[in-house]
């Protein structure tokens, strides 16, 4: 079977559920008081598979966009939606996407280490959360940590990109316990909210195929330091 079926497979249960238009914790081992995921007022994860070739997942912490109220289900975007939007139309987070698209010269899979979203929660309460939906508190088994480990498998990347503290610290931990041999970068975060001297530009034509540089295509070459936009202030 492809990588393609293969995640197909992993995901039947929420690609199946998305088309009846139903939000969906894809918890394993179910028991709603431990993920205790609000369905009409939090994200729900949906499945962003890059090429057949693809040998880079990117890992992000959790589906951040909640529905406002009263608009019912929020699913995150499908990879069509994602490719239809205008390159002067993209926001933070296509750009990234594109960015590390451009760089590796493929499409890379993209996923959450928790798959249901978390929204509308203090920095504190998330962090909680994320923890406790990750792997089960009581017992120490895996739930959304299933489906991370199960995507590393399927996949078998050379290269595991993660955004955020959370990502980071899950995918050293599942490296540690698996012994699957993949390279980890963690990158600089896309969103604006990282306060340094660089711009989204910065970070797409410059740090990031910095960062990533032993991925790049053959004979690629790497951009000039020297063209930061903090070396470059009038
Ligand atoms: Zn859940």
């Amino acid at each position: 079977m492809t990588v393609t079926g293969n995640l197909n497979t992993l995901y039947s249960e929420i690609i199946e559920k998305r088309s009846k238009g139903k939000g969906v914790c894809i918890c394993p081992n179910k028991s709603s008081d431990i993920c205790n995921f609000r369905k009409t007022k939090e994200s729900c994860w949906w499945p962003f598979i890059g090429d057949e070739k693809s040998k880079c997942i990117i890992v992000a912490e959790a589906p951040s966009a909640g529905s406002k109220k009263g608009k019912g289900v929020h699913f995150s975007r499908l990879l069509d939606e994602v490719v239809a939007v205008p390159p002067e139309k993209r926001k933070t987070w296509d750009r990234f996407y594109f960015a590390m698209k451009d760089t590796l010269g493929y499409y890379p899979h993209f996923t959450d280490a928790v798959k249901c979203g978390v929204s509308d929660q203090r920095r504190k309460d998330k962090n909680e959360i994320l923890h406790r939906r990750f792997t089960d508190p009581e017992i120490g088994e895996d739930r959304c940590s299933y489906y991370l480990m199960e995507e590393i498998r399927i996949v078998n990347p050379s290269l595991v990109i993660t955004v955020g503290w959370f990502a980071k610290q899950k995918i050293e931990e599942i490296k540690e316990k698996t012994g699957v041999s993949f390279d980890h970068k963690n990158i600089l975060h896309y969103s604006g909210q990282a306060s340094l001297p660089v711009n989204m530009d910065d970070k797409i034509g410059i740090i990031w195929p910095h960062q990533l540089k032993e991925h790049l295509p053959k004979g690629a070459s790497l951009p000039d330091v020297s063209k930061l936009s903090f070396f470059n202030k009038d």
